[in-house]
């Protein structure tokens, strides 16, 4: 499972819905959340450093 990380909700690696960044790849809930993403990426893809500090939902 991988972490929309728009939303911050938990999503199947296998979602259609995709973006490449930062030689990573995101995936998202919905074509809502890729499309906020693509706009900003910096904006939403996050260090896991600082998911650690708000600590995981799961
Ligand atoms: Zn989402």
């Amino acid at each position: 499972m991988a972490k929309d990380p728009v939303c911050g909700m938990t999503v199947d690696d296998k979602s259609p819905y995709s973006s490449s960044y930062a030689g990573t790849i995101q995936v998202f809930c919905c074509s809502g959340c890729k499309a906020k993403f693509d706009k900003e990426p910096g904006r939403y893809a996050a260090p896991t450093a600082e998911d650690a500090k708000r600590g995981r939902r799961s």
